[in-house]
C-alpha cells in the first residue's frame, strides 16, 4: 500500500508522519472509536476526482460517534471540507480510498466512554479492488456469529467490533474462500465481514433489514435506489434464511471497498448457473457510471475534489503551506 503523504489531524492537514499517537491512547487499548471508508473515483474524461456520497459517510461516522458518547465539535460540512482538502493536498488522480477515524485520543487507563476527549482524523490512499474475484467470488457461511445490537451495535462502524469481522474474514480466506457471510444471533443471514448482501430469486431481490445485525450500508442504500428506480427490480427488506442462499439465482455483496462483488458459489454450491447473473451484471455497470459522475441524475452524490477545493494547479501551494 502506498503510504499517505498527509493526514487530517487535530483540525489541520499535516504531513502523515506528524499525525502520531501514544501507546496508551484509549482507542488503541479498548477499541473505543469508529471509522469510515469512502471511495474517490477518478474520471479521466473530466480530469476530476469524485468522492462518492461523502455527506452520508460523514453522517454515519458522526452517528457512530454518538453511540460512543462522543460529542465532536465538527459539523458534517466541516468534515466533508476536511476530506476534500486532504485529497487535493494528496493530488490523487486515481481511484482512492479515504479512511476516517473518530477516537478517544486520551492516554488513559480505564474502560469507559465518558470523561474522554473525542478526536477526528482522515487519511487517503490509492486503492483498487478489495475482493480480487469481484466477478465471481466464492463465499462461505461463517461459523462465527455477527455481533448484535445488545453486544456491540453493528449499526455503528465501531472499531472494536471489527475483531468479529477479522475472525470471519481470516477464517474464510485461510480456508480458500474469498469472503464469508455471517449469521446473526437469531441464525439468519446478516452480512459479509465488510459488505451487505443481496439475493435475487425469481426476478425479485431481497436484502436483510437494518434490524438483522447489519451495518446500514451506503452502497446498500445506493443499490436499492438504482435497482428500483433504474433497473425496475423490486427490493424487499426481510430476514433471510441460510438455505435461501443456496437456492438463489444471483447473489452479490455491496460495500464501499467491495463495490458490487458478484458471488458465484457459496459453501461449494454454485449460485444459479455459477456465472454472474443479468441483474448483477447490469447493476455493476450502472454503479460504476454513477460513482464516477457519469450519470447526471446522480451527480449530486459525487463531490468533485478539484472544484470544491483549490484547483489542481493550486495543490502544490497547499502542500507548501501544510509543510511550512
Ligand atoms: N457491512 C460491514 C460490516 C462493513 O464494514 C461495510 C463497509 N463499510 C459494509 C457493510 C458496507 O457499507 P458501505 O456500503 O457503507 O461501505
Amino acid at each position: 500500500m502506498t503510504r499517505p503523504r498527509f493526514a487530517y489531524f487535530r483540525g489541520r492537514t499535516v504531513p502523515y508522519e506528524d499525525a502520531r499517537l501514544g501507546l496508551l491512547t484509549h482507542t488503541l487499548n479498548y477499541g473505543t472509536g469508529a471509522f469510515a471508508g469512502l471511495r474517490g473515483y477518478w474520471n479521466e474524461d473530466e480530469k476530476q476526482l469524485f468522492v462518492f456520497r461523502p455527506r452520508d459517510h460523514v453522517k454515519r461516522l458522526l452517528d457512530s460517534a454518538r453511540l460512543l458518547r462522543m460529542n465532536l465539535p465538527d459539523s458534517a460540512e466541516d468534515l466533508v471540507r476536511a476530506i476534500a482538502s486532504l485529497l487535493a493536498a494528496e493530488e490523487l488522480r486515481t481511484n482512492c480510498y479515504v479512511r476516517g477515524l473518530v477516537f478517544y485520543g486520551d492516554e488513559a487507563i480505564g474502560v469507559r466512554l465518558h470523561g474522554l476527549t473525542p478526536e477526528v482524523a482522515f487519511v487517503a490512499v490509492p486503492f483498487g479492488l478489495y475482493i480480487e474475484k469481484a466477478e465471481g467470488a466464492h463465499l462461505m457461511t461463517s461459523a462465527w456469529r455477527r455481533v448484535d445490537d445488545n453486544t456491540i451495535p453493528p449499526r455503528g462502524k465501531i472499531i472494536g467490533s471489527y475483531v468479529n469481522s477479522a475472525l470471519i474474514k481470516s477464517d474464510a480466506e485461510l480456508a480458500g474462500f474469498d469472503e464469508a457471510l455471517v449469521l446473526n444471533s437469531q441464525g439468519q443471514v446478516s452480512e459479509g465481514s465488510g459488505e451487505n448482501v443481496f439475493v435475487a430469486r425469481g426476478g425479485r431481490v431481497v436484502t436483510p433489514p437494518v434490524t438483522s445485525s447489519i451495518l446500514e450500508g451506503i452502497t446498500r442504500r445506493t443499490v436499492m435506489a438504482l435497482l428500483g428506480d433504474e433497473l425496475g427490480v423490486a427490493v424487499d427488506e426481510r430476514p433471510i434464511d441460510r438455505t435461501e442462499l443456496y437456492l438463489a439465482d444471483e447473489l452479490f455483496l455491496t460495500g464501499t471497498a467491495a463495490q458490487i462483488t458478484a458471488a458465484t458459489a457459496i459453501d461449494h454450491r454454485p449460485i444459479g448457473n455459477g456465472q454472474m447473473g443479468p441483474i448483477t451484471t447490469a447493476l455493476r455497470r450502472l454503479f460504476l457510471d454513477v460513482v464516477s459522475g457519469r450519470v447526471a441524475k446522480y451527480r449530486d452524490w459525487c463531490l468533485p475534489v478539484y472544484a470544491a477545493t483549490p484547483a489542481p494547479a493550486d495543490a502544490a501551494r497547499t502542500r507548501e503551506r501544510v509543510l511550512a
